[in-house]
């Protein structure tokens, strides 16, 4: 007996010295934890994103969603079920701004409103604050990082850009995936509002890492991060829907 708690204890203190938070301010572009691959999706949640979510879990994979408050007449409270279900499948639910302005053309007042939307929202949805950005467009500058940071944000961008949003095709996206070396520790940018990365590109994503032996985890899991404390703050729990939930 004693034995035994001697070792869980010392199990114990391990795996809180192995996984060490990243600090405010921090900018990543690919994963650090050997042998795994950090699925992203931006511009959602929109009319496909449960569809993605469904296949992701059945597929056991974990993904990271980086939401926009309003986008091509999408509404996040609209969609807070979807929002719901992506975290509560365990998937990293981060911040890709309000209104997708590019943060690096407006000022720390403008910057500071595109994530305390967020945050306000994301409160109401689902009691938590996320610890992740990823600006629009991956844009940001010194003044950017430096407002980010004071904000207690750390930013994620990408090592693999499936060009989706370019119009390329998913044969050319798949390209770009299978060319990779072993272990290439990848973090993918790809967006759930477009209809096929949704129903194609993102389910094919998670086949091929599983295939090529890969763990899809979430950001902060690639990044050796403690879950959920590396991915959110809890802010308390979650609201009931009232007047307030609009875009
Ligand atoms: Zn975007």
């Amino acid at each position: 007996m004693k034995t035994s708690l001697l070792s869980a204890f010392v199990l114990a203190s391990i795996s809180l010295v192995a996984a060490a938070d990243l600090p405010y301010g921090t900018v990543v572009t690919e994963c650090s934890v050997p042998n795994t691959i950090a699925i992203s999706f931006n511009d959602g949640p929109s009319t496909w994103t449960s569809g993605l979510i469904d296949s992701l879990n059945a597929a056991n994979v974990k993904a990271t969603f980086f939401f926009v408050g309003t986008l091509n007449n999408n509404c996040l409270y609209d969609k807070a079920d979807v929002v719901k279900k992506a975290y509560e499948s365990g998937h990293q639910v981060a911040a890709h701004t309000w209104t997708h302005r590019d943060l690096t053309t407006i000022g720390a007042e403008a910057i500071f409103s595109e994530t305390v939307r967020m945050e306000i929202a994301l409160k109401k949805i689902l009691g938590i604050r996320p610890k992740w950005i990823r600006p629009p467009n991956g844009a940001y500058n010194n003044n950017t990082l430096a407002i980010l940071k004071a904000l207690n944000y750390k930013v994620a961008t990408w090592n693999l850009d499936s060009q989706d949003w370019n119009g390329a095709s998913i044969a050319s996206s798949e390209a770009k995936f299978t060319a990779l070396g072993s272990d290439p520790r990848v973090i993918t940018l790809a967006h759930d509002a477009l209809q096929a990365t949704a129903q194609q590109l993102g389910p094919w994503i998670a086949q091929w890492a599983k295939e090529r032996g890969l763990r899809a985890v979430t950001l902060s899991e690639c990044l050796g991060e403690t879950v959920p404390g590396g991915q959110y703050d809890i802010v308390g729990g979650a609201s009931p829907i009232d007047s307030t939930w609009k875009c």
